[in-house]
């Protein structure tokens, strides 16, 4: 659970290409806020820069209270699912999860307790000895977002994670990313095209356009005009 503050954030890419010109965002803790807007609009840049895989060009980000603008990706503590899945796949499902805690020297036991009741949350068991190549997509995504929370981040972020899913299964997926949302209580930054999907998981809305915030508010409030 974090609170994330957004002040005045600015990004350009070299001299010409300003992407963000100044967004201001406060996210509440366990807040499940969902970003959508046309493409090119600045979402997955956004996003990047809030995960440290972007330098922020102007402004201060703040998770709890603390500037986090020259932090590394790890030291923020946030975890990040994104529409492909890259999971290695020389890898079991146990080693996909448990990799990170390795590379992070946490010890054996640890990262077996971790990474079983991480499983068991995501209804992995089952899998846990099998390859990548032999999931489905769906099951797929649960690894990645498995892989996401065994390091029990302190802010989620998702880029488009359903958007490689046909139909029902993004559906099924949807309810369970709603469903881990509750479960945790971790607050959730959430990119997607779907509208459905911002509608029904979203505690609140952010419309981009062009870098800006053009509109903010609950589902009920952006959507629900007669
Ligand atoms: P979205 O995720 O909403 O589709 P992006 O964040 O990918 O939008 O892109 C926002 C804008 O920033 C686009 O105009 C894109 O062309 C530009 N942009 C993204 N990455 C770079 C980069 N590395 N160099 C220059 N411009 C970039
Ligand atoms: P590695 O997988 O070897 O850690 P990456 O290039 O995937 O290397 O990651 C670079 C940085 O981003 C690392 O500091 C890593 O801790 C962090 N990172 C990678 N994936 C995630 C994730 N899903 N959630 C949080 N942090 C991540």
């Amino acid at each position: 659970m974090a609170q994330l503050t957004l002040d005045n954030i600015q990004k350009r890419y070299g001299a010409k290409t300003q992407v963000i010109s100044s967004l201001d965002l406060q996210i509440k803790s366990g807040e499940f806020v969902v970003i959508v807007g046309p493409s090119g609009c600045g979402k997955s840049t956004l996003l990047r820069m809030i995960a440290g895989l972007e330098e922020i060009s102007g402004g201060g980000m703040y998770i709890d209270g603390d500037y986090v603008n020259d932090d590394s990706p790890a030291e923020r503590g946030i975890g990040m699912v994104f529409q492909s899945y890259a999971l290695y796949p020389h890898m079991s499902v146990y080693q996909n999860m448990a990799f990170a805690l390795e590379l992070a020297r946490h010890s054996t036991s640890e990262i077996d307790q971790r990474v079983r009741e991480c499983a068991r949350i995501l209804q992995l068991e089952p899998l846990l000895e099998r390859r990548p190549k032999d999931l489905s997509g769906g099951q797929r995504q649960r690894v990645a977002i498995g892989r996401a929370i065994v390091r029990e981040p302190r802010l989620f972020l998702f880029d488009e994670p359903l958007s490689n899913l046909d139909a029902s299964l993004r559906v099924q997926m949807r309810m369970e990313v709603a469903a881990l949302h509750k479960r945790l209580g971790v607050t959730i930054i959430y990119v997607t095209h779907d509208q459905v999907e911002a509608m029904t998981l979203a505690d609140r809305i952010v419309v981009l356009n062009q870098g800006n915030i053009e509109q903010v508010g609950t589902p009920l409030e952006l959507y629900d005009h007669p």
